[in-house]
């Protein structure tokens, strides 16, 4: 884990390491020889794109990059801003206070549908969503999200009736803020639809990850949902992925990275960072044989429609989150335990 630069703030008050570069590790993925180095640049777009999902708080790799080096590197190469998204309360803290302070970050607050069955449980899950509400105020948190459903990890039972109403409730969250709402959809597809449009969708849905095929593309292409591609459009037998971005209007495509995770070809399996993007979009561009400069531009009126501009609410906090400073918003809680199935953290 990097530690340089903040050994001098060893003796500073609280605030001083509330903003952690890393405030959880990615898990060991048991049985699986990974290259944990980080892939070299690509050659860099000549038109600006963004990553709208990225968890730049998840240290990854045998030398885990500070938020700031990612995005520097992501700058470099035509990645001109990020979403950088929550999945708990502490990463959804983190991901608002990083976005109140840097140009480049935008911010989407949630519970993830696997921590929500925990927390449904033992009780917490209502405290967490007014947490969630009280986020989703701040002028740089844009989404709401990732939430979902995910029967991949999730059995029938109990658990996904947590999902359920955990999804329900982000829904409403999403609404009642006029927020985009970020999508986590695993194996799902026809639950998520139906929720959708059970409940009422906000103006703005984002399929994070898409993961569907044709059918569930039809289905955004007709209710004006965006589909965000990741570097599993680059894998090769993602045939379902490459036809569903046959049939969906191009004013509907996003692109993201879902950093660490689900680094494109051919890289797929060491640490991913927005820097990567580049890889995904010509991989795109080449399948629907189009110029990727003109896809790129699309790609970025496309978030900017969704999200917003990256400038319209300038940052207010202190430009270095490594000095002594208050954080806004809610600076007390963001430092503090974490939770224990974050191995390796800090
Ligand atoms: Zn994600």
């Amino acid at each position: 884990m990097t530690e340089s630069g903040q050994s001098e703030n060893a003796a500073a008050p609280i605030e001083a390491t509330a903003l952690d570069p890393h405030v959880r590790a990615r898990a060991i993925m048991e049985g699986t020889e990974r290259d944990l180095s980080y892939p070299p640049s690509p050659e860099a777009l000549v038109v600006a794109v963004y990553d709208n999902h990225t968890h730049l708080e998840i240290a990854d790799g045998e030398n885990p990059m500070h938020y700031r080096e990612h995005l520097d590197r992501a700058s470099a190469v035509g990645v001109r801003g990020v979403v950088q998204v929550g999945t708990d309360v502490l990463t959804s803290r983190w991901s608002a206070a990083v976005a109140a302070r840097e140009p480049r970050v935008l911010a989407a607050v949630a519970i993830h549908p696997n921590e929500a069955p925990a927390l449904a449980e033992s009780g917490e899950l209502d405290a967490a969503l007014a947490v969630i509400d009280d986020l989703a105020a701040q002028p740089r948190v844009v989404a709401i999200g990732e939430t979902g459903l995910d029967y991949y990890r999730t059995a029938p039972g109990s658990g996904r009736v947590a999902q359920l109403a955990s999804f329900e409730a982000h829904i409403e969250i999403a609404k009642k803020h006029g927020l985009a709402l970020q999508i986590h959809d695993r194996e799902a597809h026809d639950d998520i639809v139906a929720t959708l449009l059970r409940v009422g969708a906000p103006e703005k849905v984002v399929f994070h990850c898409f993961s569907g095929d044709v059918t569930l593309a039809s289905i955004c292409a007709e209710n004006g949902w965006y589909a965000s591609f990741a570097g599993t459009v680059t894998f090769k037998n993602a045939h379902n992925l490459r036809d569903a971005l046959d049939v969906l209007p191009r004013s509907l495509l996003l692109v993201e990275t879902d950093a660490p995770f689900l680094t494109p070809q051919p890289f797929r399996g060491r640490p991913n960072g927005p820097y990567l993007l580049p890889y995904t979009v010509r991989a795109i561009a080449d399948h629907l044989g189009t110029d990727v400069s003109m896809l790129a531009a699309q790609l970025s009126s496309n978030t900017e429609l969704v999200y917003g501009s990256w400038d319209a609410n300038p940052v207010t906090a202190p430009g270095d989150p490594w000095a002594a400073h208050e954080l806004p918003g809610d600076p007390d809680n963001l430092g503090g335990a974490l939770p224990e199935h974050y191995p390796g953290e800090r």
